[in-house]
């Protein structure tokens, strides 16, 4: 990395670069101010709150990013405005460098910006707390976070459909709410629609049997912003998929922007028409990840800004350490545990978090879903979660995927046809026979047994 000596090697005729260490600080602060007037709160705050300068000659401004993805994006996006915003300081053009150093800067909250959105909330129909600002942005949920904000910002331009998709109660449904309040915040004059796919498919049904499917069409083919939660649901529903693909089509062509959420991405949707998961993908899909203990503590802390009780690090960690993958659940803990103080009126410390959670946590500890299974079967045989789902036939695959089905129903014992379900929608039947087949080579096959307990142990593991 180059510092002063670039710059003071320089001749007295050209412009002077920052010589030390405060210099440099400041230096970048006025870049930042300057970068900072060109974007929005939230952009400059997803994406240059966790940024560091390195070091900054004439020739050069190095910048740490928490990872390669976050370099990629500001080169991408923000390059020319850095350079432009740098030379306005500096008085000549620099070169840009991104560098991945750790440790990492793993969460980014943004600060409010205004009042939570009430009133939209209540036009809409719409949960007041599901705001932007009250979204902690770990590195599981960046992306789509910020793909929620460009939306916003700009619908319909860079990626219609946004389809954000990932397991229960990772934020999907929070994203989607704020992106219907901040537009109908900026926009009071637009038609904003976010529902269920469960909902749409009912008022289909409704519309069908009381012979009013034009005003259904009307009602949706009008609308700016159309948000569709858990499209899941639609799979293997015929009518509602075909009414649904118009609706989709009409939209698009008048550049009204759409969004869509699921627990699994358009390809892996069981029972979903091929033209829908073409058009799916035809913007943006991106994921959420579960959120890493860093951001998990962030996301304790927001939660209790609600409250006005203080509860040490000690606990907020305890609970942060124990509930890894859902943060509805990691917020119920917390809700649990303040409720319990109050009511009984003694003070929260470890030793109560321990009494009040310590049983919830032996319950999580212990399930393991049927897409947990999935993922460390594929993991195991070196697939995709997809590649069990789709219905591609191959030897190896074919062999995962029977195992796959009968771990499933060994440790949770669900019923035959939803196993299916998880399964690219295949019948019960198929299912039975799979168990059936790896029951038998469990007979003759040691192989078979030792693969079933390597990936019977890795389930404890995360
Ligand atoms: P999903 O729709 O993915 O199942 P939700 O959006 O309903 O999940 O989120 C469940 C709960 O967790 C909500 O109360 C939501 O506010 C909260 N939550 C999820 N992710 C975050 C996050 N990154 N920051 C703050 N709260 C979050
Ligand atoms: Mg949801």
């Amino acid at each position: 990395m180059e510092k002063s000596e670039g710059a003071s090697s320089l001749s007295l005729s050209q412009p002077k670069g920052p010589e030390n260490e405060g210099a440099v600080f400041e230096s970048w602060q006025k870049i930042l101010s300057l970068i900072q007037k060109e974007l929005s709160e939230r952009s400059f705050q997803t994406w240059f709150g966790g940024l560091r300068c390195l070091g900054l000659t004439l020739q050069e401004v190095t910048l740490g990013v928490p990872d390669s993805f976050y370099g990629n994006w500001l080169q991408e996006h923000y390059h020319d405005l850095i350079r432009s915003s740098a030379q306005e300081v500096l008085g000549v053009r620099p070169e840009v460098i991104y560098r991945v150093v750790s440790p990492p800067q793993n969460t980014v909250s943004p600060k409010p910006v205004d009042a939570r959105p009430t009133l939209e909330a209540k036009d809409l129909g719409l949960n007041p707390n599901y705001v932007f600002e009250n979204f902690v942005v770990g590195p599981g949920s960046r992306f789509a976070y910020a793909a929620a904000c460009a939306v916003t910002d700009e619908p319909a331009k860079h990626y219609n459909p946004l389809f954000i998709y990932g397991r229960v109660g990772l934020g999907k449904t929070h994203l989607m709410q704020s992106i219907a309040l901040e537009t109908k915040r900026r926009s009071p004059e637009k038609k904003i629609l976010y529902i269920s796919s469960e909902k749409f498919t009912n008022q289909l049904i409704a519309a069908i049997q009381g012979r009013s499917t034009h005003q259904f069409r009307t009602r949706f083919r009008g609308l700016d912003l159309l948000l569709i939660d858990d499209i899941h649901f639609i799979s293997g529903k015929e009518a509602t998929q075909e009414e649904f693909f118009h609706t989709f089509n009409t939209l698009y062509d008048a550049h009204k922007q759409i969004v869509m959420s699921s627990d699994r991405s358009p390809r892996d949707i069981p029972g979903l028409e091929e033209r829908l998961v073409s058009r799916f993908a035809w913007g943006l899909v991106t994921d959420i990840q579960p959120p890493d203990f860093e951001t998990r503590v962030a996301i304790l802390r927001k939660k209790l800004e609600k409250h006005s009780v203080r509860v040490s690090d000690e606990v907020l960690f305890y609970i942060a350490e124990r509930i890894q993958s859902n943060v509805r659940e990691l917020e119920g803990a917390l809700v649990r545990l303040i409720a319990f103080a109050s009511l009984n009126n003694i003070a929260i410390d470890l030793f109560l978090a321990e009494r009040v959670l310590g049983d919830s946590f032996k319950e999580e500890g212990q399930k393991v879903g049927i897409e947990e299974i999935q993922r460390k079967v594929a993991e195991f045989f070196g697939l995709r979660v997809g590649d069990l789902r789709a219905h591609r036939w191959t030897k190896p695959i074919a062999q995962a995927r029977r195992v796959a089905m009968y771990l499933v129903r060994e440790v949770t014992r669900s019923p035959l046809g939803e196993i299916g379900e998880y399964f690219g929608g295949r019948d019960p039947a198929t299912v039975f026979r799979a168990c059936k087949q790896v029951e038998s080579q469990l007979v003759s096959d040691e192989r078979i047994k030792s693969i079933l307990t390597a990936i019977k142990g890795s389930f404890c593991q995360d």
